[in-house]
């Protein structure tokens, strides 16, 4: 079994420390069925208080992003559709030396592939395989909603991609072998495409050749300054994250609705959050940064 470590402090002293931290929303700051945070108010609201920059970094899509992001008032940089778009407010971090797109009132760094290759490499990567495969852009809003639990409004959110297909096979479940063979031949035709296949709490997703962690390192660089010791903490729940939690200082892993977590092995140090989703995201936030 690797080594998970207990609840730690930031080492330098806790006045030199700016923490910086990146979140997974589905099944880690969200509840897994009910798509709510109310068990993380309460680290919430001292992350706030602390002025500490809360990122969130989604397989969601910029607008269900900016959904949360406005109900949390959180006015910081943002990762969509697992590290292929970063978005930064315009005023804030100096990005002189990156190449951005400017979106409303943010400057963009693409990632990412743009989601219309991405649906014609999806049908192809089906053609090829012959797997039976069932996207997002295949499916209606109702589809979506009974696929997620989402309500229709934020089920339409969902399906305004940019970058990423999120799919499933439509004939699941089988035997974990067979699921693996599968993967194993899908992961070698969209690799042959220059995309790659990532799994979420719910959903497979095909996406170019980009990732959370990636998108990570580059916000991490622009918000190194004037000296301070800049303590990273990335909170997630499923593999897409592991790119991400193997990018910051202080990597934790929430539990699964089934109280297990992701197998992590690849993940060095993972702090272990002692309970599910929002309530373990709000305890383990807690005894770091108090
Ligand atoms: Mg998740």
């Amino acid at each position: 079994m690797p080594s998970s470590s207990s609840i730690q402090e930031c080492k330098p002293p806790p006045d030199k420390c700016r923490y910086l931290i990146f979140t997974d929303l589905d099944g880690t700051l969200l509840d897994h069925d009910t798509y709510e945070y109310r068990d993380a108010l309460e680290a919430l609201n001292y992350i706030r208080h602390q002025r500490i920059p809360l990122i969130l970094c989604s397989s969601k899509t910029k607008t269900e992003i900016e959904h949360y992001r406005k109900e949390l008032g959180l006015e910081d940089p943002f990762i969509a559709e697992n590290g292929a778009a970063v978005f930064i407010p315009k005023g804030i971090l100096d990005t002189r030396d990156m190449t951005f797109v400017e979106y409303r009132d943010y400057k963009v760094i693409e990632l990412g592939t743009r989601y219309s290759r991405i649906k014609d490499l999806f049908a192809a990567i089906k053609a090829e395989t012959g797997l039976k495969l069932s996207g997002f852009s295949e499916m209606s809003v109702d589809q979506v909603v009974e696929l997620t639990g989402l309500g229709r409004d934020m089920a339409a959110l969902a399906q305004q991609r940019d970058y990423s297909e999120p799919f499933l096979f439509e004939d699941a479940p089988w035997r974990v072998l067979e699921e693996e063979a599968r993967l194993a031949d899908l992961e070698r035709a969209a690799e042959k495409r220059g995309l790659k296949i990532t799994r979420g709490g719910r959903f497979y997703h095909l996406i170019g050749d980009n990732d959370k962690g990636k998108a990570v390192q580059i916000l991490k660089k622009l918000y190194e300054t004037e000296g301070q010791v800049l303590v990273s903490v990335g909170l997630g729940d499923s593999p897409n994250d592991f790119p991400m939690l193997k990018n910051v200082d202080i990597p934790v892993l929430v539990k699964k609705k089934d109280g297990q977590y992701a197998p992590w092995s690849t993940v060095k140090k993972v702090i272990l959050a002692p309970d599910v989703g929002p309530k373990g995201w709000n305890r383990a936030v807690l005894n770091l940064l108090r």
